[in-house]
């Protein structure tokens, strides 16, 4: 009997193809967010479940099937995912990482130049018809060369961001947990704690995880000491930002702008948001890229493919799994 792959939803690339080449594959929805019932219906027939972001993936699901070997998420977050849960039952745990990479940390620089030249505005003037000729007052933006960024997580995505943002000749400053020798020596960019970035930046971009410990990680108080010219971009995950918090700041104009590709209570936005006029807003496509699609899809089902093989997926996320697994080869 072929093994079992459930797709929660159909999604772009070659990964799918890939699969039912020596797959039984079913798929939950086309499109949409595929329903709880039949992702339970769908992990209960399964060997390996394939995951989007949308989808949560708690106790219940790996309840359903004691068989099931993988869940292999087509994201490089994986907070739709209770790890811990995964581990304890002997589930590997997959993402997408690097496949995304340049494709957000590209987004993250068209959300800063959308707010810096003011394109979401001058594009809506020229489609109203208001142009009646060139201005010296019109529309008056920003430059970035010159100007201080501040990276909150250089990870992957995060460092590719510094490389850009360095090309546009501003200066870095960043703050992690860990400390990054390779991306302080290339850009020249210096580690400073949170604050201190806030206060001395032009633009703020964050790229890390949404765990427990970056939940509002960027509260009232933080919007307090960023300058009142100061741009904040967003493509990590919304509840890393206070969301209320956020647009308050932005209503009483104590922050310069923002650009956003996710939210706090996604697909909802906190009321008032979208009525801003210093905010440029996403529908969470920052890896929405022809690229990244390709390359997310291949990653889930070759981490499918390698756990069925007994191998240790490239991406595997909960690596203390292994020691429930006597399956896989460790190679160790
Ligand atoms: P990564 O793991 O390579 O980098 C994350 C960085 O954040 C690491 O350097 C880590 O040390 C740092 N970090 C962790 N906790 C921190 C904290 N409290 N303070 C400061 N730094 C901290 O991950 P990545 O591939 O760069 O992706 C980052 C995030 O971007 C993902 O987790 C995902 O949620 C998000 N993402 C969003 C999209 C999108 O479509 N908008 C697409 C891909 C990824």
């Amino acid at each position: 009997m072929k093994p079992r792959v459930f797709v929660s939803r159909h999604f772009p690339g070659e990964g799918i193809a890939l699969l039912k080449k020596s797959c039984d594959v079913r798929i939950g929805v086309m499109k949409g967010t595929c329903p709880r019932k039949k992702l339970l219906q769908g992990a209960k027939w399964a060997d390996a479940i394939v995951t989007l972001l949308t989808d949560k993936v708690d106790a219940e699901v790996y309840d359903q099937n004691p068989r099931l070997k993988i869940v292999a998420n087509y994201a490089v977050g994986f907070d739709n995912i209770d790890l811990a849960e995964a581990t304890k039952r002997g589930v590997l745990v997959t993402n997408t990482p690097g496949a995304q990479t340049e494709s957000v940390a590209e987004h993250a620089i068209g959300l800063m130049m959308v707010l810096g030249k003011r394109i979401r505005e001058a594009d809506a003037f020229m489609r109203a018809g208001k142009y009646k000729g060139w201005d010296p007052d019109l529309l008056l933006g920003t430059e970035f060369d010159g100007k201080v960024c501040g990276v909150i997580g250089v990870g992957r995505i995060g460092s590719i961001f510094v490389k850009f943002a360095k090309a546009l000749g501003m200066s870095i400053i960043y703050n992690d947990v860990v400390r990054s020798p390779d991306i302080e020596q290339k850009y020249d960019a210096k580690p400073v704690d949170i604050n201190t970035l806030l206060k001395q930046c032009d633009v703020i971009s964050i790229h890390v995880p949404l765990m427990p410990s970056t939940r509002h990680l960027i509260n009232a108080g933080h919007l307090k000491l960023m300058k009142k010219t100061a741009f904040l971009i967003n493509t990590s995950r919304g509840p890393v930002i206070d969301e209320t918090a956020l647009v308050s700041a932005l209503k009483r104009r104590q922050i310069g702008g923002a650009g956003l590709d996710v939210y706090e209570f996604e697909p909802k936005l906190v009321p008032g948001l979208a009525k801003l006029d210093n905010v440029v807003l996403t529908p969470h496509i920052a890896s929405a890229t022809w690229e990244a699609r390709d390359s997310m899809s291949r990653i889930a089902a070759q981490c499918v493919l390698a756990a069925f093989k007994g191998e240790v997926p490239e991406a595997l996320v909960n690596k203390d799994v292994l020691q429930k697994n006597p399956w896989i080869k460790t190679g160790a």
